[in-house]
């Protein structure tokens, strides 16, 4: 029986992103949309001819570290969260983040790369990546080879495809969003829209009402519940 062997590999990036905690993430990228990320190539991957011939591609593949969760190493069998964490699956089965490396793998669509001094950074949108993600690798996307509308999945859960409940801001939390809307230069209001109606709630809470929640956006608190039909936004909260 062949052993197994042990690489070491050095990040070539790391990613500045809106989320500052993994609760609220969205399990896979493309579910919110307004996620605003960038992701900064380190030196000395830092030359922008490593770039070239990128623009011709509108996604990338990224490769990165579970960084936030390597200390809890990795289970054999695991919950996924959309089957309620009731029943378990083979690691290799899911995207879990508790792997024996713990390597996750993104398709993220790509925006403007600016150059600042000696600091490249690549917009993301869409990203499921929490701030300080450190970056393996990044591929262009190939739809010729890597799209296959032919595969199949039965266990694609439908629960993101169904209807999401309603997101209502409180007067005080739609102020207060319009306010650091505008100091941000960025959409919140849909922005957390998108999060929430994820109904970010491990599955066992997810019949939990007038709980009150919070999400880490930047330096920001967005504190939350979940009512009968709807989710409210009750106040916007910058952390100091
Ligand atoms: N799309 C990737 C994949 O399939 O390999 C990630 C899927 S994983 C289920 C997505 C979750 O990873 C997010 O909801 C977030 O909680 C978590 N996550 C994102 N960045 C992370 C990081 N740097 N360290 C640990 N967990 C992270």
């Amino acid at each position: 029986m062949p052993s197994t062997d042990a690489f070491q590999f050095t990040s070539i990036g790391i990613v500045h992103s809106c989320y500052q905690e993994k609760f609220g993430i969205p399990r896979q990228p493309g579910l919110v949309t307004m996620a605003t990320a960038q992701l900064e190539l380190l030196p000395p991957y830092n030359r922008i001819d490593t770039l070239d011939g990128i623009e011709a591609y509108s996604h990338i593949w990224v490769q990165f570290v579970f960084h936030a969760c390597i200390s809890e190493g990795w289970k054999a069998k695991v919950r996924p969260p959309r089957l309620g964490g009731k029943s378990k699956m083979g690691v290799f089965a899911t995207r879990s983040t508790h792997r024996p490396n713990p390597i996750g793998l993104s398709v993220v669509k790509i925006g403007k790369i600016h150059q600042q001094d000696k600091r490249i950074l690549i917009d993301l949108h869409g990203a499921d990546l929490l701030d300080g993600t450190p970056i393996l690798d990044i591929k262009p996307y190939l739809p010729y080879s890597d799209c296959l509308p032919q595969a199949t999945s039965s266990f694609t859960p439908t629960t993101e495809r169904s209807q999401p409940k309603p997101v209502v801001f409180t007067v005080k939390a739609q102020q207060q969003c319009a306010t650091f809307s505008a100091n941000l230069e960025k959409d919140l209001y849909t922005l957390i829209t998108q999060i929430i109606e994820q109904d970010p709630r491990p599955s066992y809470l997810a019949n939990q009402i007038d709980r009150e929640h919070g999400i880490s956006l930047w330096d920001l608190n967005i504190r939350w519940q979940a009512k009968d039909q709807y989710f409210e936004i009750i106040e916007i909260e910058q952390v100091k």
